[in-house]
């Protein structure tokens, strides 16, 4: 038995689940109270969760969360990078002054397509998905759409020629960009394909740049050390918990590596792809037991199986000197001609690799990344380096012509197979009521014996840094005023 924990006297015991920004903001907050004890206990062997940075050729790398979604007073995540020096370009907080016409795109037989062209579709499908914010129109919307993508068909249809998807009277290069709009919109929601992605969702998107990146040495890893420095010596790494048993107050806290905890609060912030496999029935193995003893609510189950966990995928190609093209590689979108999108060789051999999309060079590094959605992510999380190297290597120079050079390494973090994880983040899926189903999820329970943090708790910021962070600062504060 730990005993880590003070057990005497009037002060109170929590633990919290989960050393990601959501546990750790919690932490903080509780920590500038004295009447508490704060302990986190980590699975995994480092703190930061789905933000996870790790220096390739001393270029830091994003293999979780890679954007700041909102620059500027109204994002905790942005003020706090400001706090640390992090970031020094007030221009992003700003919408006039930051620079969105950077896109290039080229067509899979390496035909460039002219940025004026670029733009001109890629500022219509911007319009496409701003107008789709706010309870207003996504409610009007969503009365007349069944999901995003035959929203995003029907819409862009119309506001465009009338036959822009009808690769029989335009070139087929719109129907590719749209595809790859369709793509891109798919993994900033977080779905599987627009398909299945409902459109009124709760989800509230901050002013200011919507995608700002850390640069030189700065990155979400860097971030979350700063964040862990202004803690005590509380967080437990290597120590998975296997389950949480309210039964009798204290709540006791059983872990693999044999520690047990008792706890006056419990903080849970694990992803919701671990709570979909830890605490579902029909999930379970005959030889696994729940994460809660006794089994949560019905209701709470009904709302863990309702909410939708996203499957993305994010490949970082090492090659052995950068890409010289006459494209802009910031970022490059590739457009899938019809042929190609039906090459034997990619049929046969990599049929997931079609669904590249996009490639953008890290910094100044050798490093660009590229992301999959939907079956895909499966896919490439199963495939060896060598049919990833082969199958970037084959699509890549068809699109560059040969001029390539080599991809000596390919790095990637398995988020779908991961167990601490089970996917990406919270997506808010059509006919699904997803805000009142994550109402539902982050509603105490045993008068406040458990809190529930962590992204997918929140039903205006979902699926983000942000998001997660104000949810532990939420659950701390209802601690601090319980108690
Ligand atoms: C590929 C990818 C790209 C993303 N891109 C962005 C982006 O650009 N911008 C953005 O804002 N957000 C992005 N996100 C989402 C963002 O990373 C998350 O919303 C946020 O980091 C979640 O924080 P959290 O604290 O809720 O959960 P987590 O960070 O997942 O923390 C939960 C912690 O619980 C631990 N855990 C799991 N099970 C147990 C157990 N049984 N016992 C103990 N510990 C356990 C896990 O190891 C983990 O450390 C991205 C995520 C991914 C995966």
């Amino acid at each position: 038995m730990s005993t880590s924990c003070s057990e005497t006297g009037l002060t109170k015991r929590v633990i919290i689940v989960g050393a990601g920004i959501a546990g750790i903001a919690a932490a903080r907050e509780i920590c500038k109270d004295d009447r508490f004890n704060v302990v986190i206990l980590e699975a995994s062997n480092r703190a930061g969760g789905r933000m996870f940075t790790r220096k390739i050729d001393n270029t830091p790398v994003e293999f979780g969360a890679t954007f700041i979604h909102g620059a500027g007073e109204h994002n905790v995540i942005y003020q706090l990078a400001k706090h640390y020096g992090m970031i020094s370009d007030d221009r992003r907080e700003n919408p006039e002054m930051w620079d969105k016409s950077t896109l290039s795109a080229v067509l899979t037989n390496g035909e460039a397509i002219s940025s004026e062209v670029v733009m001109k579709y890629w500022n219509m499908f911007s319009n496409l998905a701003d107008d789709i914010e706010g309870t207003n129109n996504s409610s009007t919307w969503a009365s007349m759409y069944n999901d995003l993508y035959s929203y995003l068909v029907a819409e862009f249809t119309k506001r465009s020629s009338g036959d822009a998807l009808d690769v029989a009277k335009t070139p087929p290069y719109v129907k590719s960009m749209f595809d790859t709009f369709v793509n891109w919109l798919t993994i900033s929601e977080g779905g599987n394909h627009c398909r299945g992605i409902g459109i009124n969702g709760s989800y509230r998107s901050l002013p200011g740049d919507r995608e700002v990146r850390f640069e030189n040495i700065y990155s979400y890893g860097y971030l979350i050390q700063k964040l862990v420095d202004t803690l005590p010596d509380c967080i437990h790494c290597n120590t998975e918990v296997l389950s949480i048993n309210t039964e009798n107050n204290p709540a006791l806290i059983t872990c693999k590596n044999g520690c047990q905890y008792e706890a006056d609060h419990v903080i849970v912030t694990v992803p919701l792809g671990v709570l979909k496999k830890r605490c579902l029935d029909e999930n379970l193995s005959p030889n696994e037991q729940s994460l809660f003893i006794p089994a949560l609510p019905a209701e709470k189950q009904i709302a863990i199986r309702s909410i939708g966990f996203a499957q993305v995928g994010k490949v970082v190609l090492q090659f052995d000197q950068e890409i010289t093209s006459k494209y802009s590689l910031l970022p490059l979108m590739i457009l899938w001609r019809p042929d190609d999108k039906h090459d034997p060789v990619i049929n046969k051999k990599f049929p997931w690799a079609n669904e590249l999309f996009l490639l953008e060079r890290i910094q100044n590094s050798n490093l660009y990344e590229s992301w999959v959605t939907g079956s895909a992510v499966a896919c490439v999380e199963q495939a060896s380096k060598e049919e990833i190297i082969e199958a970037f290597t084959y699509i890549l120079s068809k699109v560059f012509k040969h001029h390539i050079p080599k991809i000596v390494d390919v790095h990637m973090h398995k988020w779908q197979s991961d167990p601490l994880f089970n996917g990406c983040y919270t997506v808010h899926l059509a006919d699904v009521n997803t805000s009142a189903n994550i109402t539902k999820l982050r509603e105490p329970l045993n008068n406040n014996q458990v809190l529930f943090a962590g992204e997918a708790t929140t039903e205006e910021y979902y699926s983000t840094v942000h998001g997660a962070y104000l949810t532990g600062i939420r659950e701390a504060k209802r601690l601090m005023e319980f108690v």
